[in-house]
């Protein structure tokens, strides 16, 4: 393995994307998490649709638009 400061980007799963959805609910994700994130977002339509669901459940519990989307958390870095 060589070495290098670009990690490689692995395709999360479903399952593993969602964690790391509910997980960014209540904390910051690691850089490279956010990307592979993304990245599945990109790509799955099922797990946009749960990011966007787990969004609203948000909203609907915190009055407050402190914090955006995950997704929208991804590029205010
Ligand atoms: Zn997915």
């Amino acid at each position: 393995m060589s070495g290098g400061l670009i990690q490689r980007i692995d395709m999360l799963n479903c399952k593993h994307a969602t964690m790391l959805m509910s997980q960014g609910m209540d904390k910051k994700l690691g850089a490279l998490q956010r990307v592979n994130l993304r990245f599945h977002l990109m790509m799955c339509g099922g797990c946009r649709n749960f990011s966007n669901q787990i969004m609203l459940l948000r909203k609907s519990c915190e009055k407050f638009p402190q914090q955006g989307s995950p997704i929208e958390q991804l590029d205010n870095e």
